[in-house]
C-alpha cells in the first residue's frame, strides 16, 4: 500500500521490506472489486471536530489515504459536526491543516452537516415504510425497555403508531412543538435482537441548541449510528474503514443503508486502534491535560497531537514510517513509544546538520594557548551526507564545554575530564586537566587544561591514545540560547491515574536549560532540526523562538533502545 511503498523510497537498507504482503482490508477490497460490488475505491477520514488530531489518528487517515491512492480511488476529509454542543471552527482549522500536512491529499472537507436536510429525507422514507416511529417514552424508560445481554427488550407502547400519526409528530418535532428529551424518532428493527443495538435504536433526538453551521434551523438532531451510513453512502464512499468498537454497530450500519435504499452501498471494515506505551493518545485526556494548565496547549512538544508532535520536529515522513511499520490488524494492541522515536531519528540522522551545542555550559581556559589568537576549524556538516557541505568553527583560548564533562572525582570507567586526564577537543587539540575552581556551593566555575599543539584537529601527534573525546563551543562567539528536554508526561512506573482518579502527572517532564551554541545556530528557523553533536536532535520550537533568538527543543536524544525486528 502506499504508505509502505514511502517508506520503502526513504528507508536505510535495514528497514527496507521488499515484499509487501497484503493486508486483511486490501484483501477483502480486491474481492469486492472483482466480485464487482464496486467498480472503484471511495475512502473517507471523519473526525468530529471537537479537538486536535493525535497519532492515533494519523493511522486512519494514512490507512485511508493509502488505500485510495492505491486503488487510483478518492479519499474525502469529512468533519462529523452531527453533534451541536461540543464542535469548534478551530478544531476545524487545525485538523485541516494537521491532515494535509501529513501528506494526505483529500477531496472536500465535506461536512456532515450540510446533509441535514437529506438525513431527514431519509428518515421520513423509513417512517413510510414503517420502519421508523415516533416514541414518547423518556431517555430511562427506553434504556430500561432496551433489556440486557442476557435479557431481551419489550416493545415500546407507541411502537405500532400509525405511518400518518409518526408523520405528523416527526413533523412536530422538526418544527420545535416539543421539548428535548421528550419525544425521540426510533428506528423499528427487533427489540429481541441478541445486539443490543439493534433494538429499536434512537435515530433522531430533539436538542433545541445553535449549530455552528445550521445555526437555529434544526431543533432535532439525527444521532451518530444513523447519520454515519448515511454520510457514507451520499458521497459514494466505498469502504468505510473505522475502528474495531464500531464492529458491534455494523448490523446497524447495513441496516441503515439497506433500508435507506443506495445503489452501491458502502462496507464498513473494522482495524485496531493504535495505541502507544506511556504515552496519553485519547482526545478526552489531552483536553483535560490542555484545560488544566498541565501544558502549554494542544501543541505542548510532550503531547502526541499531531500538531505537537510537528512543533517537537517531527516529520511527516517519520510519521509515515510509524504507522507503516505498525501495520494494520484486528487485534488490539499497544505499539512502543521507542518505535517512534527510531523513526525520526532514522529520518533526521542524514538529513540535518551535526552541529555544536552546550546545554549546561562551564568555561574551559586552556592556559598555554596564547591570548588573543583565534583559528579555524572546517568541519563537515555531516560526515554521512557530503551534499550538506561544512562550515568553520572557531577556536580560542576560552571555551564551553558540558558541565557533566568534568568530574572533579570520577568514577571508574569516567574517560572524560578529571584532573590529570587528557581528552580530545572534537576535531581541535588534545587538552590535559591541570586545574578547576568552584564557588562557595561547591559548583565548578572554571576548568584549567593545557593544549598540545602538535595535536592539531584532534590527531594523536605520536601514536598516545586519548579514551574522551568532548565537544566544545568558542566562548568569544558563542550565543547563549534557552534549550528544553523533556520526558513522559505519565509516569511509566504507576500508570495514567492516581488511586483517587487524578492523573499521575510526572513533575519532570519538562527540564529548561541555559544552553550555548555556535553562532550559525542563532538564525535557526522555526521547525528547523539539527542532531547537536553527542545531545540528540533537536528543533527551534515555533512557538517560542523569536528572530535570532531560538529556542531549542529536543526532539529525541541519540540512543535508542528500540531494534528494528529482523524482517
Ligand atoms: P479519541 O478516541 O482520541 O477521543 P475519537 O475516536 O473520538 O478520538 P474522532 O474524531 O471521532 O476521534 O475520530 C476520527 C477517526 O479516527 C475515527 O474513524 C476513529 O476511529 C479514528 N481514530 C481515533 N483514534 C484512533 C486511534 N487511536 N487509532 C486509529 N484510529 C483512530
Ligand atoms: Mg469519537
Amino acid at each position: 500500500m502506499a504508505i509502505e511503498e514511502a517508506s520503502k523510497e526513504q528507508g536505510s537498507g535495514e528497514t527496507e521490506r521488499e515484499v509487501v504482503s497484503r493486508n486483511f482490508i486490501e484483501q477483502e477490497i480486491d474481492k469486492d472489486l472483482k466480485e464487482g460490488r464496486y467498480d472503484t475505491v471511495m475512502t473517507r477520514f471523519p473526525p468530529e471536530p471537537n479537538g486536535y488530531l493525535h497519532i492515533g489518528h494519523a493511522k486512519s487517515i494514512l490507512l485511508n489515504y493509502g488505500i485510495a491512492k492505491e486503488y487510483n480511488g478518492q479519499f474525502n476529509l469529512r468533519f462529523d459536526d452531527t453533534n451541536p454542543t461540543k464542535e469548534k471552527g478551530e478544531f476545524v482549522e487545525a485538523i485541516k491543516r494537521d491532515v494535509e500536512w501529513l501528506g494526505a491529499k483529500f477531496n472536500g472537507p465535506f461536512f456532515a452537516s450540510d446533509y441535514f436536510d437529506k438525513m431527514y429525507e431519509a428518515a421520513l422514507k423509513l417512517i413510510r415504510d414503517g420502519k421508523a416511529y415516533v416514541s414518547d417514552l423518556s431517555a430511562d424508560e427506553i434504556r430500561e425497555y432496551r433489556g440486557t445481554l442476557t435479557e431481551p427488550g419489550r416493545d415500546d407502547p407507541n411502537r405500532n403508531r400509525s405511518v400518518e400519526e409518526n408523520l405528523d409528530l416527526f413533523e412536530r418535532m422538526k418544527n420545535g412543538e416539543f421539548e428535548d428529551g421528550s419525544k425521540v424518532l426510533r428506528a423499528r428493527i427487533d427489540m429481541k435482537a441478541a445486539n443490543i443495538n439493534m433494538r429499536d435504536p434512537i435515530i433522531y433526538r430533539i436538542a433545541h441548541l445553535h449549530h455552528q453551521n445550521t445555526g437555529d434551523k434544526w431543533c432535532i438532531y439525527p444521532m451518530y449510528d444513523f447519520a454515519h451510513p448515511l454520510e457514507d453512502a451520499f458521497e459514494g464512499i466505498t469502504h468505510s474503514l473505522c475502528t474495531l468498537e464500531f464492529e458491534d454497530h455494523r448490523p446497524l450500519y447495513n441496516w441503515v443503508v439497506e433500508n435507506v435504499g443506495f445503489a452501491h452501498p458502502p462496507r464498513q471494515i473494522e482495524f485496531a486502534k493504535l495505541y502507544l506505551t506511556n504515552v496519553v493518545t485519547g482526545k478526552r485526556y489531552i483536553k483535560k491535560l490542555v484545560e488544566n494548565g498541565t501544558v502549554d496547549g494542544w501543541d505542548d512538544p510532550r503531547l502526541v497531537t499531531i500538531a505537537a508532535l510537528r512543533r517537537r520536529g517531527y516529520t511527516p515522513e517519520s510519521i509515515q514510517k510509524f504507522i507503516s511499520l505498525g501495520g494494520i490488524s484486528k487485534a488490539n494492541s499497544s505499539t512502543d513509544y521507542a518505535m517512534l522515536e527510531y523513526c525520526i531519528r532514522d529520518d533526521l540522522k542524514t538529513r540535518v546538520p551535526r552541529m555544536y551545542a552546550i546545554l549546561d555550559p562551564v568555561k574551559l581556559i586552556i592556559d598555554n594557548y596564547p591570548e588573543g589568537q583565534t583559528e579555524e576549524f572546517t568541519v563537515p556538516n555531516n560526515p554521512e551526507n557530503e551534499a550538506l557541505g561544512s562550515r568553520t568553527v572557531t577556536f580560542s583560548r576560552e571555551l564551553y564545554i558540558e558541565r557533566n564533562d568534568f568530574m572533579e572525582n570520577p568514577p571508574k570507567k569516567y574517560f572524560r575530564m578529571f584532573p590529570g586526564n587528557e581528552v580530545r577537543l572534537m576535531q581541535a587539540y588534545f587538552v590535559k586537566c591541570v586545574d578547576f575552581r568552584k564557588d562557595e556551593n561547591g559548583k565548578i566555575t572554571e576548568i584549567h587544561c593545557t593544549y598540545d599543539p602538535a595535536s592539531r584537529g584532534g590527531n594523536s601527534p605520536d601514536g598516545r591514545k586519548v579514551k574522551g573525546t568532548i565537544h566544545w563551543v568558542n566562548a568569544a562567539d558563542a550565543k547563549p540560547v534557552e534549550m528544553r528536554l523533556y520526558e513522559n508526561l505519565i509516569d511509566e512506573e504507576k500508570g495514567v491515574y492516581n488511586e483517587d482518579g487524578t492523573m499521575n502527572i510526572n513533575p519532570d517532564s519538562l527540564e529548561v536549560l541555559q544552553g550555548v551554541v555556535e553562532p550559525a545556530l542563532a538564525e535557526a528557523k522555526p521547525y528547523e532540526s539539527f542532531q547537536f553533536v553527542r545531545n540528540g536532535f533537536f528543533c527551534a520550537d515555533a512557538k517560542l523562538s523569536k528572530p535570532g533568538k531560538p529556542v531549542f527543543g529536543r526532539i529525541v536524544s541519540l540512543k535508542s533502545s528500540f531494534k528494528l525486528p529482523k524482517a
